[in-house]
Formats: C-alpha cells, sequence, structure tokens
C-alpha cells in the first residue's frame, strides 16, 4: 500500500507499480534489485526507503517430515511467525498461516497461548507467508487452501481484514474466498463483520466442551463472548449464505470425551435453524509444549466412538486427521519451543530440523 501511495506521489507512471507486483506475485524476486521491469533508478529509491526486500520475513528454521512443510519465519521486527504446509495424498496442498505472533487468549490446552500476546501481524506478513519465494525455490505451487490455523486468534487481529483483501484481490494474491478458512474461538465482533464482509470464507469454530463453565476453563473467552453468540451468528450465516459451517472439538480424555458431552453437543446442534450446515470436525488432543499438564490424550478408539456417536445421533461429524505428527505440526509448537529453550534463540532439537541462511535483511 505504501509503495503504491509513493510512486504515485513520485509521478511514476501506474504500470511500475504493476511490474512490482507482478514480481510479487510470480514470488521469483526477494529484493526490489532483482526487479529487473524496473529501471535501475527506482529500485535503488525503493530500495533506500522501504529496505532492500520485497517481503516482511525471512526464513529462520524449516523442519519437514513426509507429508508436511513447517517453517518459521522472522519478522523485521524480530517476532517468529510459524507457517506449515501440508501435502495431501490427493496431490494438494493446503497451507496454515499464523495471524499473531503469540497469542493473549489463554486456551488451556494451546501452546501459542502459553507464550501471551507479542503482536498483531500486519496485513503484509499475513500475506507474505502465502507469497514468500521461498515456497517457490522449493519447488512447491501456490497452496490450494490457505487456513488462518496458526499462531494467535485471526479475528482478534484487525489487520487480517485487510489481509483478505490482499489474498482475495485479484490484482494481488487472487485466491478464491472459498479457498480461505477463518478458524476462530469465538471473537463474536469480527465474526460478525467475516460472515458480512466475506461470506464465502469458510469458518471453524472451536467449541471444545458444548458446557459454558467446562468451556471457559478450555477457552477463557468464553466470559466475554459465549459460545451461543457465536452460534448465533453462524446460524445467520448459514441460513442467509448457505454455507456449512465447521465445528472443531478437540478431544481430551476425561474431560470433554464423555457420552453427556457428546448428547448436549449433539442437542447443540440440532437446535441451529440449519442443523444440516453444521459440520463438527473431533480432533484428538495433542500434548503441546505449554499446554496444561494434565490434559491426555484419548484412546483413538474413542475418537472414532464419539465420531461414531455423533453421527448416529444425526450429525455430520469426521475425525480431523492430524499430519506431521513427527514434527509437531500443531501450530506453535516451535516457535513455543524457541521461548521455552535453555538459552533464548537457541533452536529447538528436531531430528529433521534444517538451519536455514537467513535471506537479505
Ligand atoms: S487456541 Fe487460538 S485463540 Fe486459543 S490461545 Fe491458541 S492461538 Fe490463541
Amino acid at each position: 500500500m505504501r509503495i503504491r501511495e509513493h510512486l504515485a506521489q513520485a509521478g511514476e507512471p501506474a504500470f511500475r507499480f504493476r511490474q512490482l507486483v507482478a514480481a510479487w506475485q510470480a514470488s521469483t524476486a526477494e529484493t526490489f534489485a532483482d526487479v529487473s521491469a524496473l529501471p535501475a533508478r527506482l529500485r535503488g529509491e525503493l530500495a533506500e526507503r522501504f529496505g532492500p526486500r520485497l517481503h516482511p520475513l525471512t526464513l529462520m528454521h524449516v523442519q519437514r517430515d513426509e507429508q508436511v512443510e513447517k517453517v518459521l519465519f522472522v519478522s523485521d521486527s524480530g517476532a517468529r511467525i510459524e507457517t506449515v504446509v501440508s501435502h495431501y495424498r490427493a496431490g494438494w496442498d493446503s497451507m496454515c498461516i499464523s495471524s499473531q505472533a503469540g497469542c493473549g487468549l489463554g486456551c488451556t490446552f494451546c501452546a501459542t497461548g502459553a507464550v501471551g500476546l507479542i503482536r498483531n501481524l500486519t496485513a503484509d506478513e499475513i500475506v507474505a507467508q502465502v507469497m514468500h519465494p521461498w515456497w517457490r525455490r522449493a519447488g512447491q505451487p501456490r497452496p490450494a487452501s490457505v487456513a488462518f490455523m496458526g499462531m494467535g486468534e485471526a479475528l482478534a487481529n484487525p489487520h487480517v481484514f485487510d489481509a483478505l483483501r490482499l489474498l482475495t484481490d485479484d490484482a494481488y494474491a487472487g485466491m478464491s474466498a472459498r479457498r480461505i478458512t477463518m478458524s476462530t474461538v469465538g471473537f463474536a465482533p469480527n465474526l460478525e463483520r467475516l460472515v458480512s464482509e466475506y461470506p464465502q470464507v469458510t469458518v471453524t469454530l472451536s467449541v471444545h466442551s458444548p458446557f459454558p463453565r467446562e468451556r471457559a476453563g478450555i477457552i477463557p473467552l468464553e466470559e466475554r463472548f459465549p459460545l451461543g453468540q457465536s452460534l448465533e451468528i453462524l446460524d445467520r450465516h448459514a441460513a442467509t449464505n448457505r454455507r456449512k459451517v465447521y465445528l472443531a472439538y478437540l478431544l481430551i480424555a476425561g474431560m470433554n470425551d464423555s457420552d453427556e458431552h457428546l448428547a448436549t453437543l449433539a442437542a447443540l446442534i440440532r437446535r441451529r435453524s440449519r442443523p444440516e450446515l453444521f459440520h463438527v470436525s473431533v480432533i484428538r488432543y495433542n500434548e503441546a509444549v505449554g499446554a496444561a499438564r494434565q490434559y491426555r490424550a484419548p484412546s483413538s478408539t474413542r475418537v472414532e466412538e464419539f465420531v461414531r456417536g455423533l453421527t448416529a445421533s444425526g450429525i455430520r461429524a469426521t475425525r480431523r486427521r492430524q499430519l506431521g505428527g513427527r514434527i509437531d505440526a500443531a501450530c506453535g509448537q516451535l516457535h513455543a519451543k524457541y521461548l521455552t529453550a535453555p538459552s533464548a534463540g537457541t533452536a529447538p532439537r528436531g531430528s529433521d530440523l534444517i538451519p536455514v541462511t537467513p535471506v537479505g535483511r
């Protein structure tokens, strides 16, 4: 945005900005100096004013296993940002991006929540995770879908709406809004804004318990914006826009996996105005750095039973398979390991950890 304004004020023709965007879209240029379509004079001016690089993120580390690649970027201000790409056997890729450095909402199952909020990411930092030249250098195509399921509560960050505009604008990233998923623990005011401004974006609401007091112990935001408030917004959204809504249910052994939880969750969904448009994704709890120590993973059999129980109650439900168990692919864990490492700035240990020489500044 600032570059566009600067070029206009400097009296540069409009096509100069388009040349710059074309290089950015192609992810071929890392620095202004690489944008060969621009005259050398202008490249130098832009680098002097905005710094040498086109993207505000520097690659720090990459972790890989068979199907997942997880990278840790550092922003120009020093914030560490995780991005995860999953390669599905069906032949498509999905990217999980972060919206905040850390998170201030303190969900008790979450590694990022244990870190606390460092700051909101800017729209440029959010979009740069998708457009960064690293993916192209690593031989990866632009991902088929992008989910705001990384570090942070996306709807608590107002810059996310600017990021959505850049991601869906044909003049920038040009993604279909239907290929974007917004995950939220229920930041109701901005959920209302999201379904109004971007009705095609898929919404995943984290439920994790149908009982308010218990849910508040898992997701403290429940005290401020109760689950019912978000469900009412999504009710109207499903009815008006005929969009499917996903409810994430993290199954924790001995805590929220009883038959009573199952029956109450099913009843809550049956009360929706269009219950057939609500789909429950049951996720098996996975031990995370910084999460409450008393939480335990349920057996795989119990997860399957829970899904079957919901289905038998007339609720659409599936188990969400998580890729990348060997590399702690749940977002926030690599970052949390950095912050909990004995000496700050020491890379966490991991068999597939690949240090990357920072590019540029
Ligand atoms: S689950 Fe999401 S909202 Fe809750 S602490 Fe973690 S990142 Fe924040």
